[in-house]
């Protein structure tokens, strides 16, 4: 089906990647390799390359071609990669042309200066050095969302930019229902006795827990000819290309949890990238659907696979092989359970898969406070708070611990929160699903082996790139929409058994 206009089309959009996986690299090595006096100069390369990426992303002639094409796309085949191809690019460049690029620019000086406010403010645990920026952000984030009214809700274009096509009552709807089936776990595992980690906090050789962690992502199936890992501060998956796709790892020294479980995670990430049918390269379909189904994929190897009994069964006689000084003492069942000890705590990326949501709901709430004037930026720590101990039954010592811990809010990201949540919810949806297609999942993973669970992800969600929305492609894939019933029977189950409830 390929006619001149659609391929005039893809030529632009190819430009348009080019220049933003050139933009990704630069990126990738800022984080990785980049001595700090190179930090100035990157930024005005990056700065320069998205302002390009953007300027022709949202050229006339863009939207001359969807225009022209858009009346013969209405008889293709709904799901042909060309039919998504133009809708999905109508879709961006309806929303890249509607925001001005003095806005654009705008709201990039107030993030950069934002975040340097931030990282003072959280140094010294003085949310009130941070206030009025985020103020500002507030109101940034205000006016871009009226650039695409009528909206039914103000958050609903920032969670749009995230999640294409959910709607703020859709979240506020899924998020309701999970919320006190989960304070309720909290609670009941609360009152039993806790289970022992202390061995994950020892010192642990980095080298080992380095070789350990890519034995494990190899197993999964993590391609190293057409990926690699690096370290870096906070770990991230970034790709150039469906052959070329980077993961970095955090190792710490003294706890072995971290690498352990950031490798999988980040490895999570990359078997999707890598997966994506290299047809839809160079075009806006070309990489993951949105930032939930993402976090789904990472948080199903992390946890669904990485904290689960029958993956234990078959690596941790090897990781006692390679810290038998540590571990040698430690039974299997102690391993399992230490791994998966519930604890309400403060920092949202410390928590474990029972509390984590709740760190999620919370920062959507005041999100959504924020946007709709119901809270004010001043009032922001108390409220923190408060839901804090309504929710966790703890409370946090100073801001630094609380309302300041994240960055994203000083980057701009309102509205980025939820998909973190939204992709747990889809994971334990995929799992099920699994399971029906896979009857001995347990059994395969217990003997080492992924490859039909990878294959499954790969023919059901990797390959499609971002031809379907969130939404729709779970509908596509489970029959329903997104789900927190799965979630909740997997918690249940899981921490039943751990916590004998
Ligand atoms: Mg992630």
């Amino acid at each position: 089906m390929e006619n001149e206009k659609l391929q005039q089309l893809k030529n632009l959009l190819g430009e348009v990647w080019d220049i933003s996986m050139a933009a990704a690299v630069l990126g990738w090595d800022q984080e990785t390799y980049m001595p700090p006096g190179g930090s100035k100069a990157r930024g005005i390369q990056l700065s320069t390359l998205s302002r390009i990426a953007h300027t022709k992303f949202t050229s006339p002639k863009i939207g001359e071609l969807l225009s022209e094409l858009e009346p013969e796309a209405a008889n293709w085949d709904p799901d042909s990669d060309e039919a998504r191809l133009v809708k999905v690019t109508r879709r961006d460049y309806d929303k890249a042309t509607k925001v001005p690029s003095d806005f654009v620019a705008e709201m990039t000086r107030v993030a950069s200066e934002a975040q340097v406010a931030w990282r003072e403010a959280k140094e010294k645990s003085d949310f009130s050095k941070f206030e009025p920026y985020l103020a500002r952000i507030v109101e940034l984030r205000r006016q871009y969302a009226d650039f695409f009214a009528p909206y039914e809700h103000v958050y609903d274009p920032l969670l749009d930019d995230f999640e294409p096509g959910l709607k703020t009552a859709d979240v506020q709807r899924i998020f309701e229902a999970l919320r006190p089936q989960q304070v309720a776990l909290i609670k009941a595992i609360a009152e039993k006795p806790q289970v022992d980690d202390s061995f994950l906090h020892q010192p642990y050789d980095e080298k080992k827990q380095w070789d350990f962690g890519v034995e494990v992502i190899t197993k999964f199936g993590f391609d190293w000819k057409r990926g690699r890992q690096d370290k870096s501060a906070h770990p991230f998956t970034t790709s150039f290309s469906v052959n070329d796709v980077r993961i970095t790892t955090r190792i710490v020294p003294d706890f072995l949890g971290t690498g352990l479980f950031g490798t999988m995670h980040e490895c999570g990430h990359a078997l999707y990238e890598q997966r994506v049918d290299p047809a839809l390269e160079r075009t806006p379909l070309g990489h993951g659907a949105s930032l939930a189904i993402h976090e789904s994929q990472s948080r199903l190897w992390e946890n669904l696979v990485g904290r689960s009994r029958p993956f234990w069964e078959h690596f941790y006689p090897r990781l006692q092989e390679y810290f038998p000084a540590q571990l040698g003492n430690v039974d299997l069942e102690t391993f399992y359970k230490g791994i998966n000890k519930v604890e309400p705590s403060l920092i949202r990326t410390e928590a474990d898969e029972a509390t984590y949501n709740l760190h999620i709901m919370l920062r959507l709430e005041l999100e959504i406070a924020l946007m709709e004037g119901s809270v004010e930026v001043k009032d922001l720590p108390e409220v923190w708070n408060e839901k804090m101990r309504e929710y966790l039954g703890v409370t946090p010592p100073d801001d630094a611990h609380g309302v300041l811990q994240d960055i994203h809010w000083s980057m701009g990201a309102l509205g980025y929160f939820s998909t973190y949540a939204l992709g747990n919810l889809i994971s334990a949806q995929w799992w099920e699903r699994m399971h029906e297609d896979i009857p001995n999942l347990d059994e395969q993973i217990r003997a080492g082996n992924f490859a039909d669970l990878l294959g499954w992800l790969r023919e059901h969600i990797h390959r499609h790139g971002a031809k379907f929305e969130p939404q729709e492609l779970v509908k596509r894939v489970t029959g329903s929409g997104i789900d927190p019933a799965p979630y909740m029977r997997y918690l249940k189950t899981k921490y039943g058994e751990i916590y004998n409830l």
